[in-house]
């Protein structure tokens, strides 16, 4: 499989699932002029995607999915609920049509390819949010992003990935201090807000096994954290339980902005 994060953070999020048998594309907060972009420069075409997963139906999840699954021609796959949570949202002008809509179901795993897709449930203040499950032989790749607390199915996927993205929202203390009203830090710091440097690490310390390969930290928030503050908070909690961040797995810190590299996973 390969990997590369295309935009990572409330600007948008567009990640991108290779392998032999086929190409997925997670969440769709791009214009499509920007992936179509941003795959020329891998020496890869939008007309390739076979399928378009949704985690949830906030703007910088889905603005593009509309214009995206018609220059892809292909399915997107998310939950009724979020489906009909795009139908709603005015900041999505342009709409997936109605013959690319698929729906799946929470611990249904269904087949894409080699690839083999479980979505489960995660606690947002969306319509509704699923992270993704999905194995492709032996490895299993996992994506987890926009998560108000950690539940024991969030605990289970993390045990059983090898290669995990996972949500570093905020650093807790930059959240009390920062300029955003009181309103808004309850709503992110809240149970159905966004996941904290902090308590990432903590499920990761404790739920991650030594199959874990490489963990990449995604959606983190110009404002309230700091990618250099993440990074040491995840490396400081995880040595607490022995684990050594960057040396048992790689880590990386995604950018908001800029592309990843492509990872050979
Ligand atoms: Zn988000
Ligand atoms: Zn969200």
């Amino acid at each position: 499989m390969q990997f590369i994060s295309f935009s990572s953070g409330s600007s948008g999020n567009c990640y991108l699932l290779r392998s032999d048998g086929g190409m997925i594309l997670i969440d769709a907060g791009l214009s499509p002029r920007k992936v179509k972009q941003y795959f020329s420069n891998y020496g890869l075409s939008v007309s390739d995607v076979d399928a378009i997963l949704i985690t949830h139906d906030h703007t910088d999840h889905i603005k593009g999915a509309g214009l995206l699954a018609e220059e892809c021609r292909c399915p997107v796959y998310t939950t009724q609920a979020v489906h009909e949570g795009m139908g709603r949202n005015y900041c999505m002008t342009h709409k997936v049509p109605a013959s690319q809509r698929y729906f799946v179901e929470k611990e249904v795993p269904f087949r894409l390819g080699d690839f083999t897709v479980t979505p489960f449930d995660v606690p947002h203040d969306s319509s509704d949010c699923v992270g993704y499950e999905i194995q492709c032989g032996d490895a299993v790749f996992t994506l987890i992003t926009d998560v108000g607390h950690v539940t024991d199915r969030i605990s289970k996927a993390v045990s059983r990935a090898n290669y995990l993205v996972l949500e570093a929202n905020h650093d807790l203390a930059m959240l009390k201090m920062g300029p955003y009203p009181a309103y808004l830090k309850g709503r992110i710091s809240g149970e159905r807000g966004h996941l904290s440097n902090e308590v990432g690490a903590r499920l990761v310390a404790e739920s991650a096994t030594p199959a874990l390969r490489h963990l990449w930290l995604c959606h983190l928030s110009e404002e309230n954290n700091h990618p250099e503050l993440a990074r040491k908070t995840y490396e400081q909690v995880l040595s607490e339980y022995g684990i050594k961040g960057g040396v048992d797995f790689s880590l990386t810190v995604l950018k908001r902005l800029v592309p990843s590299e492509m990872y050979d996973l």
